[in-house]
């Protein structure tokens, strides 16, 4: 990675991390009546859907509260109208964790793999959705991640153990460079080092037993990863976020990663941030510019933080804004 921009993205990531450490999927302090209510059962959490030739399947990790002051860029009243429109009632938003399998010809692609043991056991049910799905760990021939982030993965390790055995991991460069750093995760303030370590504690095991594949190239440039499947370099999140766009038999869809935190506010003003962002000017150019295209394209896109399966298409609204359409639920095959 170019050393001014490391040291540009070093400088951001250092002046809001100590707002990540702890509240990064935290709850908030408020009143105990305020708090979501913990369910006694686990939700049903994959969903399929066939896209040309491939089969996708969304799988959920969880969902866990994410504090509306976490957004930037914005003023609090804003955030406080928009969520009440969107009947949130609570401070935090339930957000959901959702990573996806794509199986095509002989590839059976994880995209994210959710939290692992890194944020706790109200999330961490990604291997739950994968088996009620019907696949087994392995089965996963190739792993790809959007980013770095715990909730992203998290899942690649087990008990100290590389949970899909048989997959090959493929990260961007960028990526690797960035979190991988020792001079950077040394700069980091205390609470931002988390962040580091959860990445090489993960991604270094994956590197040292010649597991990964990394690519390179720029942003907006799509790389082939196998037939009909392309990265596309995103950066703005973090330093080598990445969308993965797969297409068969005229069918496109586009796995968005970390675009959207807060969805009843982000998608009615696509110029709010979070404090997730390494570099939220460039997060927001992105968040932009995938917004317009998926809009006046018409392809589905699946993101990482929508409400389960985070699977939809995009509208442009009559302002600034976009409209969410989720697709429909389809449960019509043969019962017992
Ligand atoms: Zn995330």
């Amino acid at each position: 990675m170019n050393k001014k921009l490391t040291g540009k993205l070093a400088s951001v990531f250092i002046a809001s991390s100590c707002l990540f450490s702890g509240i990064a999927f935290a709850h908030s302090s408020e009143s105990e009546k305020e708090q979501p209510q913990i369910m006694t059962k686990v939700q049903a959490g994959f969903y399929h859907f066939q896209l040309g030739d491939a089969k996708i399947t969304a799988l959920s990790d969880g969902s866990i509260g994410l504090d509306k002051s976490l957004l930037t860029n914005v003023h609090e009243h804003k955030v406080d109208k928009l969520l009440k429109n969107a009947y949130v009632e609570s401070s935090t938003v339930d957000t959901s964790v959702n990573a996806y399998i794509i199986s095509l010809k002989d590839k059976v692609i994880l995209v994210d793999t959710g939290t692992g043991g890194l944020f706790g056991a109200n999330l961490n049910k990604l291997s739950i959705s994968l088996k009620n799905a019907g696949y087994t760990p392995e089965q996963v021939t190739d792993i790809v991640v959007t980013h770095f982030h715990g909730d992203h993965i998290g899942g690649l390790i087990t008990d100290g153990k590389f949970t899909y055995p048989n997959a090959t991991l493929h990260l961007n460069k960028k990526e690797v460079d960035y979190w991988l750093n020792q001079d950077l995760y040394a700069k980091a303030p205390e609470q931002g080092k988390k962040f580091f370590k959860d990445a090489i504690d993960v991604i270094t095991p994956y590197i040292k037993s010649d597991k990964v594949k990394q690519f390179t190239g720029e942003d907006a440039k799509p790389v082939k990863l196998f037939d009909g499947m392309l990265a596309i370099q995103s950066h703005g999140h973090t330093a080598g976020h990445t969308f993965y766009e797969i297409e068969s038999k005229g069918k496109k869809l586009v796995f968005w990663g970390d675009i959207v935190h807060i969805p009843q506010v982000q998608f009615v003003d696509p110029t709010v941030t979070i404090k997730f962002d390494s570099d939220a000017k460039q997060a927001e150019i992105q968040r932009q510019k995938a917004f317009a295209d998926a809009a006046s394209k018409g392809y589905l896109v699946a993101v990482s933080h929508m409400p389960f399966p985070g699977v939809g298409h995009l509208a442009k609204d009559s302002g600034k804004g976009y409209q969410w359409i989720p697709i429909p639920y389809v449960n019509n095959a043969l019962g017992k």
